[in-house]
């Protein structure tokens, strides 16, 4: 398969040209048409070094308003570096798609500097789960109309203690959205979040 032929559009062709990508690896071939043809769930059993980030993020750029103001995507990781790493990314992935802004917030810094950020426009947040929920609970950050949201590396976030803050952080999204969970390894916790707050998930494992 190619990138063209996965659905995707021109300015986000123009930025895999340049950043020397040449065909999709197997994640990516497998989630992205999925993610962009269908309102879908999806558990996605990938880890690092698969190409993972690109398999969510280009579709999530792809569905991306950027003439709204609104936040749209959410992306939970666990780390601050995986934080700030995803956020490099998506803005390089997004370089031709004018307006679009993509800000990280996590901990260790400061939340003042990140709420300014934010209050630039933020239409994809990335996020670590404690400064996130920080934020919502100081109305510093609006996720209340999202449509999607991924749970990236969500074992490792469980295993950090992070499932009372992602729990917290999901009631204040829309029911309707959809969300995208990655995750290295599927323990009983995974699948939990994932019966209690997906439908019906498309189920892909490379
Ligand atoms: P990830 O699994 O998302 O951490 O990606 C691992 C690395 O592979 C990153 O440095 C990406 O920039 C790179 N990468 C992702 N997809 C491709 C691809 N289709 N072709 C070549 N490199 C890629």
């Amino acid at each position: 398969n190619t990138f063209e032929q996965l659905g995707l559009n021109e300015q986000l062709l123009n930025a895999i040209k340049d950043m020397g990508f040449e065909t999709p690896s197997e994640v990516q071939d497998k989630a992205i048409p999925v993610l962009l043809a269908k309102d879908t769930d999806m558990v996605a059993l990938a880890q690092t070094g698969t190409g993972k980030t690109a398999a969510f993020g280009f579709p999530l750029i792809q569905k991306i308003d950027a003439n709204s103001r609104e936040t749209q995507g959410l992306i939970l990781s666990p780390t601050r570096e995986l934080c700030l790493q995803i956020t490099q990314e998506l803005k390089n992935y997004s370089k031709y798609v004018k307006g679009l802004r993509v800000v990280a917030i996590y901990g260790g810094a400061s939340i003042t500097e990140q709420a300014k950020e934010v209050r630039r426009g933020a239409h994809i947040v990335v996020a670590t789960p404690g400064r996130m929920q920080d934020m919502i609970r100081r109305n510093m950050v609006d996720i209340t109309n999202i449509h999607t949201c991924v749970l990236d590396e969500a074992d490792e976030m469980l295993n950090m203690g992070f499932y009372e803050d992602i729990t917290s952080i999901l009631s204040h999204t829309p029911r309707e959205k959809n969300t995208w969970l990655f995750s290295a390894t599927m323990p009983r916790e995974v699948a939990s979040i994932a019966s209690e707050f997906m439908s019906n998930p498309y189920e892909i494992t490379v």
